[in-house]
């Protein structure tokens, strides 16, 4: 273990996970919702809506 590698984390600058399908995505081309609780970064509206969706049938499910 001579290499410094962080773990966890992003390895590249201006790199993010897709919250919901984790795909590598540019920092810049990340869709993040603004207002409200930070979710994360998405790579389209798509898996964002799809996010949202998921975390409420959670909530419903609640028990
Ligand atoms: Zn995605």
């Amino acid at each position: 273990m001579s290499q410094d590698r962080p773990a966890h984390g992003h390895g590249h600058h201006g790199r993010v996970e897709c919250a919901m399908c984790l795909k590598e995505i540019p920092l810049s081309a990340a869709f993040t919702p603004e207002g409200g609780d930070y979710v994360g970064h998405f790579c389209g509206h798509a898996c964002y809506e799809a996010f949202q969706r998921m975390r409420q049938d959670e909530e419903a499910n609640e028990d």
